[in-house]
């Protein structure tokens, strides 16, 4: 008999699953993280053993693997950063401050000039991927696209704060209304989470 010992599981969401409503609904995330990340870590959870990846870190994964085993670990870490940026609708962190702020204000001239720049790249990203708000060695921060699974680690750059356009993310709250799913995503952002991302701290 077979026993598949589960290397990866699934995060624990910071929050109740119905906390992040009316931006992202209860059912939303009974799918987009019960389902689509939980059939992500258990594909993954199937595709490693016996492999070079086997004992590796998630990360060092995304960073060496191709094909169905990228895919899947690139999505696992993905959501895992998608997930645990968010805080309560009420929460008190929803704007930057420290460090994070003044790099902000510093890479893209205001916080509202960044914001606007974010969203324009998750709009303009044609198909299925992900926006990402990164640094890169020097603390400098950047935005980019990426399709699919990827991730700006494999650039070489540290992912700070992610909002994702697969259709998945948002279709049972929005529709095919992406833009105003990616301006409403602003209300639930944990600012602190972000900062301690960027500082290390
Ligand atoms: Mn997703």
């Amino acid at each position: 008999m077979l026993t598949l010992i589960a290397m990866f599981s699934l995060i624990s969401l910071p929050y109740a699953p119905n906390a992040l409503e009316p931006v992202i609904s209860q059912q939303t995330i009974e799918f987009h993280y019960g389902k689509h990340l939980q059939t992500y870590v258990d594909n993954l959870n199937k595709l490693v053993p016996g492999t070079e990846y086997e004992a590796m870190a998630l990360e060092d994964i995304v960073r060496r693997s191709q094909g169905a085993v990228f895919n899947n670990a690139g999505q696992i870490l993905n959501h895992n950063l998608y997930f645990t940026q968010f805080s309560p609708l009420d929460a008190a962190n929803h704007t930057p401050r420290g460090a994070i702020l003044e790099a902000i204000n510093r890479d893209f001239g205001s916080f509202e000039n960044f914001m606007q720049e974010f969203e324009q790249k998750g709009i303009t990203l044609f198909g299925s991927g992900w926006v990402w708000l990164s640094a890169d060695k020097d603390g400098k921060l950047i935005i980019t696209q990426e399709t699919n699974a990827g991730n700006p680690l494999t650039k070489g750059l540290k992912p700070l704060l992610t909002m994702d356009v697969w259709e998945h993310a948002y279709y049972l709250d929005f529709q095919n209304r992406r833009a105003a799913h990616l301006h409403a995503l602003w209300q639930i952002i944990n600012w602190d989470e972000i900062n301690r991302r960027y500082t290390g701290k």
